[in-house]
């Protein structure tokens, strides 16, 4: 299946950089690999869900956590302006954008190659090895337009 297939890419990443895989972060990486496609997770929600499954932990250790699988480049820290981050799943094989409407805070997903390319040449460009190239467009929904 696609979502355990990124889930063991992730857990590869991590330890090929010498991450240990815990059972808290395997546990975190199953919960996103488990999402309906473009869904997201704030700390808060994804904290929830850990303690639904009684694998609780502290919302500090949650945060902490996303923010070491995040710069790992296991899962994907977005933040559309709403004051608080969302997590998804780090999918190197499907790379996916967002555009966000400003007034419903809706959230789709789109494919584009060309930006993901462009990502990719203007971090060579500065020496960096590129994790992610995220970019958001926001604007108004067809909805919010009426
Ligand atoms: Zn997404
Ligand atoms: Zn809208």
């Amino acid at each position: 299946m696609q979502d355990s297939k990124d889930q063991n890419k992730a857990v590869d990443n991590l330890r090929k950089r010498g991450h240990r895989i815990t059972s808290q972060r395997q546990t975190i990486l199953e919960i996103f690999a488990e999402l309906p496609h473009g869904e997201h997770l704030s700390a808060e929600e994804l904290h929830e869900k850990l303690s639904e499954r009684e694998a609780a932990v502290s919302l500090a250790t949650t945060y902490r956590t996303l923010k070491l699988l995040s710069s790992l480049g296991a899962l994907r820290e977005l933040d559309f302006a709403e004051g608080h981050k969302h997590y998804e799943l780090k999918q190197d094989d499907l790379p996916h954008q967002h555009i966000i409407c400003t007034g419903c805070n809706q959230t789709t997903e789109f494919e584009d190659h060309f930006l993901e390319q462009a990502g990719q040449k203007i971090g060579a460009r500065y020496n960096f090895e590129v994790v992610d190239a995220q970019f958001k467009i926001f604007g108004l929904c067809p909805k919010c337009q009426k």
